[in-house]
């Protein structure tokens, strides 16, 4: 037993056996959207899971959009997975999960599946194994934006392409458009869904100065053209005298001015928090995504947008280049000294909102990752079988009773289950999962918050009594054992524990006591079981 414990105590995985996740990509590994949520994904994992216990395979539906057969797809995956099945999916962007969910569905039955950067809503409702992150997009916050920003705009382009995604979120913004103009909007809403990419950018370059572009998804243009974003965009930029809105994070620095955008770097490690809690055995939840207000500098000098209307919280990216004002103030600073003080006021206020902005973002960015860096924390602390609180997390509370200076008592009890091993062999490891969970459970109510209870390891668990004097804590520790030996589980045998409780010394230190409790123990299992023995 002795060696148990310490082997226990040296081997102190998060996994058994690590858990394999496939990561399944509408997109193609070059495109700087997949690279967002890859990198999230990864940084998110990092450190909970091995490396290579991620598989990821890429559909290319961007480039080659409806152009490959489904079925033969489905048979390379399963062929591929057949005896390799992963214990989670994660899909990237709507055709993967739309193959999934549709006719890829008996590929992997029942594993758990989480969607992200989907901008079609799935149907609900969706199976129990179904989670994810809806991504939607900022169709209506982006107007706004436009409006709020550039108030003398009489006209607002929505470009998008002939793909699926394209046509979909044109029609959505066609209704918008509709809605808009009932509402008495100023700028008229214009939707450009059909054009090929020469088409897109002559006419683009022939607006007039009063209208704003907010581009949509354009995989493809009307001549099935593969639109890069990277190489057009920066293009369109340049030639069109009108700022161009977008809402996908990884447009910014194109040629963009900005707008309510996404990121799908924070996404990815979103859903990897989300990954964390489905392999702990939580129930599947549907959250979406978050849009922020992002602008590059220079974008905004070039079309003269004045800073003070940018929303709160807003990030600014790109060099702003100093102001012809700010510049011939300055001059002026250096010629006339009385104006010094005054020149130097503007450049200050010139400064000033774009680093607020800059702060409130950052403030929100750290926000929530401090949300995600909590869940990802628990969830390294987390038992995924019984849900309590595991070794690692047992102790940190150990170490932190100890520190602690009050002089209460300390006692730790090592609780064993009986004859664990003769259930596991006669009803299978299931059966054997199904007791410990209903133990956990039943101990833990039988505790009722007046101690703190932790999955040691296999069938063991270890119990914390702070403030306890020794007759309170062994009649504590009886009244578990008690519970446990009437417990009923519907279908499952009858179980029993022992348990060995010692005390937690400041002065002999953790070891001592963890040493006492097993020998405590030892003597319960050696005097017949089910029973509780006291060093
Ligand atoms: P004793 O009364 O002496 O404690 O006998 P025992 O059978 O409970 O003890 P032993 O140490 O021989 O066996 C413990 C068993 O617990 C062996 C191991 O396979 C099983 N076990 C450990 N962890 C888990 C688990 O997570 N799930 C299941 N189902 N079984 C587990
Ligand atoms: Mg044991
Ligand atoms: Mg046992």
């Amino acid at each position: 037993m002795c060696r148990l414990l310490l082997l226990l105590l040296l081997a102190c995985p998060a996994w058994a056996t690590p858990p394999r996740i496939l990561l399944l990509h509408s997109y193609h590994p070059q495109y700087s959207w997949t690279q967002g949520f890859q990198k999230g994904i990864k940084d998110g994992l990092a450190g909970h899971l091995p490396v290579e216990a991620l598989h990821e395979e890429f559909m290319d539906a961007r480039r080659f959009d409806g152009e490959v057969d489904e079925d033969l797809l489905l048979y390379w995956l399963a062929s591929k997975y057949r005896k390799h099945q992963p214990d989670l999916v994660i899909t990237t962007d709507d055709a993967a999960f739309e193959l999934l969910r549709g006719p890829g569905k008996a590929l992997f039955g029942k594993v758990p599946l989480l969607f992200m950067g989907v901008n079609i809503p799935p149907q609900q409702p969706l199976s129990a194994n179904i989670g994810g992150l809806v991504e939607g997009d900022a169709i209506a916050a982006n107007l706004q934006l436009i409006e709020q920003m550039l108030p003398n705009t009489r006209r607002i382009v929505l470009l998008s392409g002939s793909c699926q995604l394209g046509r979909f979120l044109a029609a959505k913004a066609k209704d918008q458009a509709e809605s808009w103009r009932r509402q008495g909007h100023k700028a008229e809403i214009e939707v450009w869904d059909e054009l090929d990419l020469e088409q897109l950018r002559s006419r683009l370059a022939a607006l007039p100065s009063d209208t704003a572009a907010l581009l949509l998804i354009i995989h493809k243009d009307a001549k099935g053209q593969y639109f890069s974003y990277e190489d057009v965009v920066p293009q369109l930029s340049r030639d069109t005298p009108v700022p161009l809105f977008a809402m996908w994070g990884p447009l910014l620095g194109l040629g963009v001015v900005g707008g309510v955008m996404n990121d799908p770097y924070l996404q990815g490690l979103q859903v990897a928090a989300m990954a964390l809690d489905r392999l702990a055995g939580k129930p599947a939840v549907v959250e979406s995504g978050d849009f922020y207000p992002r602008f590059d500098g220079q974008q905004l000098d070039r079309f003269a947008i004045d800073r003070d209307r940018l929303p709160s919280g807003s990030t600014l990216s790109g060099q702003a280049k100093p102001s012809q004002a700010g510049t011939a103030l300055l001059m002026m600073t250096l010629l006339v000294v009385g104006l010094a003080a005054f020149a130097w006021q503007r450049y200050r206020h010139s400064l000033q909102h774009p680093l607020e902005a800059r702060v409130a973002h950052l403030k929100a960015r750290n926000k929530a990752l401090t949300r995600l860096a909590r869940k990802l924390d628990s969830a390294a602390h987390t038992d995924p079988l019984t849900g309590l609180p595991n070794r690692r997390a047992c102790d940190l509370q150990l170490n932190q009773a100890l520190a602690s200076r009050q002089d209460k008592p300390l006692y730790l009890a090592l609780l064993d289950l009986d004859h664990f091993k003769v259930i596991n062999d006669s009803l299978g490891h299931d059966k054997g999962d199904q007791v410990l969970a209903a133990v956990a459970l039943a101990m833990n109510q039988a505790l009722d918050g007046q101690g703190s209870l932790f999955r040691w390891g296999g069938e063991e668990f270890l119990l914390l009594l702070r403030g306890l004097e020794k007759d309170k804590a062994l009649a504590l520790c009886e009244k578990l054992r008690a519970q446990i030996a009437a417990l009923a589980l519907p279908g499952l045998p009858a179980i029993s524990v022992s348990v060995g409780l010692a005390p937690l010394s400041r002065i002999s230190g953790k070891s001592a006591a963890l040493r006492g409790a097993d020998k405590a123990l030892y003597q319960a299992k050696s005097l017949g079981r089910n029973r509780v023995q006291a060093q």
